[in-house]
């Protein structure tokens, strides 16, 4: 060995706590709004709407939630399909089967390793009746929405926009959070802005806000005792948990520079190793930097075969792979982790279609087989590393991090 182990673990993403968060809890105790109302949750509504840019946010207990009522507001039934992006959580996936529907899965594009607008076209030209598309923002890099509004458009289909992880990023100057008609932010404890939990709904449509907000809180109706016309949902978000997110919200703009300054570290520090980061256009978007990825040169891959729940490889000198890299971070007591496993890999959806482009450009619907030589989404699960890019890591640990995945090259 010849780096010391870091003392502490460094994670991937942790929470970052900041002054005012016991502020607010303490006045919520203090005036007795312990409950699912109160002015945390009125004024965290407020800010969110400001920063974004839409007219309502609904606070819920957490990101999945809202992706349940934007499924529904969408009127997502039973059996329809639903496009959506394919390396994602699974949480944007659950939302879309709580409602019975079928999720089929678009490929990846190599250049912000989003949902491909292509496939999306040639995914209505075999389920031309699709009326719903849930939209991903992979680690906080927006999605090519011009291109994707616009197939969207033309087959009269509403996007949901999943922009959990990239509270704060932009395309052409406009915050994710506002592409769909329905859009989600997460404020799980690894994401950029955390309350320990929770989540939103933002939309620009006053009913659809009103009937969130109804939902959320069992649904019901106006009257002087439980009057219930249709099914509830307990979404509703504390306002303990308001209170810390009124606390971490001013600090979004810093936690997107530190993180933004943590890929540009990485991009500095692995510059001549056969890899690029996870890639974003400069020219239209200004990523949250959520997560510093890196993917691995085709040519500098070491032997990595992994089954369903182990894996494999073999080292070799000036290659290396995930795995390798994972193994050796953890040796040092460093949390990285493996690109999220696309969805039609995973073996609760490897039954969902899953529409690639071929060689030729055609859309074709293929299978979960990984040796697929279209499939964009597999190859990025193969080649492609989630590095730490918790705010707290310093300029020093980062550059041991460096050096440690540097020597896994040699
Ligand atoms: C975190 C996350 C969610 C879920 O948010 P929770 O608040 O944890 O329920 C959904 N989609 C994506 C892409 C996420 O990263």
């Amino acid at each position: 060995m010849r780096f010391e182990a870091f003392e502490k673990t460094i994670w991937l993403a942790t929470p970052t706590k900041r002054d005012d968060e016991l502020k607010y809890i303490q006045e919520a105790f203090d005036t007795n709004w312990i409950t699912t109302e109160g002015t945390n949750l009125v004024e965290i509504e407020r800010q969110v709407c400001e920063k974004v840019g839409c007219k309502y946010a609904v606070s819920l207990t957490n990101g999945t939630s809202a992706l349940h009522l934007a499924v529904k507001l969408a009127g997502v039934k039973e059996g329809d399909t639903v496009f959506c992006t394919d390396i994602t959580f699974g949480a944007t996936v659950n939302a879309i089967i709580y409602e019975k529907a079928k999720p089929v899965f678009i490929d990846t594009e190599y250049d912000t390793w989003n949902m491909n607008p292509l496939a999306l076209e040639k995914a209505f030209e075999l389920y031309p009746d699709t009326k719903v598309i849930m939209v991903v923002n992979l680690y906080g890099t927006p999605a090519k929405y011009d291109e994707i509004c616009s197939v969207a458009e033309k087959h009269g289909a509403v996007i949901i926009e999943d922009a959990a992880e990239s509270f704060g990023a932009t395309y052409k100057g406009r915050q994710t959070g506002t592409f769909g008609s329905y859009n989600v932010i997460s404020f799980n404890g690894n994401k950029i802005i955390t309350g320990s939990g929770g989540g939103m709904l933002l939309t620009d449509d006053k009913s659809a806000a009103d009937k969130a907000r109804k939902w959320s809180t069992q649904s019901r109706e106006n009257a002087a005792w439980y009057q219930h016309e249709e099914i509830g949902y307990n979404y509703r978000m504390s306002n303990i948990v308001a209170g810390v997110i009124r606390g971490q919200l001013p600090y979004l703009e810093e936690h997107i520079a530190r993180k933004k300054a943590i890929y540009e570290r990485y991009k500095e520090g692995l510059r001549d190793l056969p890899l690029s980061m996870n890639p974003y256009d400069p020219d239209t978007m200004e990523p949250n930097f959520w997560l510093s990825c890196i993917l691995i040169d085709k040519d500098a891959m070491c032997e990595q075969i992994r089954g369903e729940n182990y894996t494999c490889y073999k080292s070799e000198s000036g290659k290396s792979c995930p795995d390798e890299i994972l193994e050796t971070l953890a040796k040092y007591n460093v949390q990285a982790r493996p690109i999220w496993k696309p969805m039609h890999m995973q073996p609760v959806y490897r039954m969902n279609d899953f529409v690639a482009i071929d060689d030729e450009g055609r859309g074709v619907v293929t299978s979960w087989d990984s040796d697929n030589k279209f499939d964009v989404g597999a190859d990025i699960f193969q080649r492609g590393l989630c590095l730490p890019s918790d705010i707290k890591m310093t300029a020093e640990e980062q550059e041991r991090i460096i050096q440690i995945i540097r020597s896994c090259f040699e």
